[in-house]
């Protein structure tokens, strides 16, 4: 007999009671537990590195370094890092109490939120659900775990092997699309750190109100690059091709596009050719080295986005083979299709400018972006770039590699995205940091302030506040 009750993996219901009566035991909550898990997640992460890899290659046809390099090698760094300072991070701080207050003692106590939803995209299909996992395994919370149904090897390699090294009543894998992840947010959460595109961001963030959660939101959008003559223009543009190209340019933080003058952009031009050639060869298509796009849905998208008359280095594609060269269009224009909306792939439009001004002023006139690179060795105009411009970070001369820095959290600004983790920061992400009090009886000092209000009461106040 048909049933009407959804399959068990559908059942969000079911999970996320499940996951809270395992929280409200208080088992994540020692820190032998939580270093257990960490130690846990690194052994996976080395046990697993061939099937990690194989999975990355299928979906992504990512190369087992770059798969090392960008994921699995990025993970066990913030796992050290973690285990490294979890004990310091966790120590109760002591605060000061003011003279009116006195005498009394307070500090701050960290405490893990509960229970956290960690939905995570495609395109960094392990490093993105992972990353945040560790910072919520560090604060002692209970995780449920949403990896992109677009990347499917590895959504299926993260689910087997998760419950595997993991404490499979914690850490709850669920795999699927938009049914799955709808029906898990309409559970109740205490955070959800969502990695992802903008318009989906909306729909977390509506589902999240309902439940006053609070979230962080990992987004994207158009982050620009600015490069002048004052640099090495061959050593920069290695930089920027591997910034741009580097998982065929399907990296939230690579730069979206060049701002440079007419002068400027005809130098870099052949250095960013001979860059592309030196990492890929003559045929990036045939290099291991170099990915593939995610489907033929995103190739088809980022086709429509090459015009062929300013396309000036690459341009080639194979849509079948989900293959698109690094390909560079030069001069690109504001209204252009590639200058619209984030590029996400390996296209990389010079947009060219009168100078640093206008190019200050083309930047502030768009979306606050997720990461502002600026080439330039002009000390004066890194000040401006610094006090005028406003981004999720602000590097100069290197890109893309800034978020590996484990002390500088990482994330977005206005619609670029709000709250940012990595090291210390995603301890605090899902941490609430609860400011512990106490005053003796005596003396009764407070007394001084009471009613019957007069005078006296008014002289404290001046004296005192
Ligand atoms: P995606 O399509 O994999 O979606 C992300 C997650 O949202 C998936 O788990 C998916 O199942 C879920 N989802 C999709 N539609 C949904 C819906 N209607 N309701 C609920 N959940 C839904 O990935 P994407 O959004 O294409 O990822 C690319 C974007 O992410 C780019 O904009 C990129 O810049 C951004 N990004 C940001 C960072 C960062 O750290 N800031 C990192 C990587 C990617």
């Amino acid at each position: 007999m048909a049933s009407d009750t959804p399959p068990i993996h559908l059942r969000a219901d079911v999970v996320v009671a499940g996951i809270r009566a395992i929280f409200e035991s208080d088992r994540t909550r020692p820190l032998a537990w939580r270093i257990a898990q960490l130690q846990a997640l690194d052994r996976l992460l080395v046990d697993g590195a061939e099937a990690i890899h194989g999975a990355l290659l299928a979906d992504l046809g990512k190369c087992a370094i770059e798969s090392r390099l960008t994921e699995t090698a990025f993970l066990r760094a913030e796992i050290a890092h973690t285990l490294k300072h979890l004990r310091r991070w966790l120590r109760p701080k002591r605060i000061a109490i003011p003279l009116s207050l006195q005498p009394a003692h307070g500090r701050l106590v960290p405490e893990p939120l509960g229970v956290a939803l960690v939905i995570a995209p495609w395109n960094y299909p392990v490093q993105l659900p992972l990353a945040p996992l560790i910072g919520a395994l560090a604060a002692g919370n209970a995780v449920v775990l949403k990896p992109s149904e677009v990347s499917p090897n590895v959504s299926a390699t993260l689910a087997r092997l998760i419950p595997r090294y993991l404490d499979n009543e914690a850490v709850i894998v669920v795999e699927g699309g938009i049914a799955e992840t709808t029906a898990l947010l309409r559970e109740q959460f205490d955070h959800i750190f969502y990695t992802g595109n903008s318009a989906v961001a909306r729909v977390v963030m509506t589902a999240a109100a309902q439940h006053l959660t609070p979230v962080t939101l990992e987004l994207g959008g158009k982050s620009p690059l600015w490069i002048d003559e004052s640099v090495d223009m061959e050593a920069a543009a290695r930089r920027i091709a591997w910034a741009k190209f580097l998982n065929a340019g399907q990296t939230c933080v690579a730069p979206d596009y060049v701002l440079a003058t007419p002068a400027v952009a005809e130098k870099l031009i052949p250095c960013l050719h001979d860059a592309i050639r030196e990492m890929y060869g003559d045929d990036p298509r045939n290099n291991p080295a170099y990915a593939r796009i995610i489907n033929t849905r995103h190739v088809e998208r980022l086709l429509a986005l090459i015009d062929p008359m300013r396309c000036v280095s690459g341009g080639e594609h194979d849509a079948g083979e989900r293959y698109i060269a690094p390909t560079v269009l030069y001069p690109a224009r504001a209204d252009d299709a590639s200058m619209q909306d984030e590029i996400f792939g390996p296209v990389l439009p010079i947009v060219p400018v009168a100078d640093a001004d206008a190019a200050i002023a083309f930047i502030r006139a768009r979306s606050k972006p997720l990461a502002l690179y600026a080439f330039t060795s002009d000390h004066a105009l890194r000040r401006r770039f610094v006090g005028e411009t406003s981004s999720g970070a602000l590097v100069f001369d290197f890109a893309v590699a800034h978020l590996t820095a484990p002390d500088m959290p990482f994330g977005g600004v206005g619609t670029s995205g709000m709250g940012a983790y990595h090291g210390e920061a995603s301890f605090r992400i899902f941490s609430h940091f609860k400011p512990v009090m106490g005053k003796p009886l005596w003396p009764d000092t407070l007394r001084l302030i009471f009613p019957p209000y007069g005078k006296a009461v008014e002289r404290v106040i001046d004296w005192l506040l």
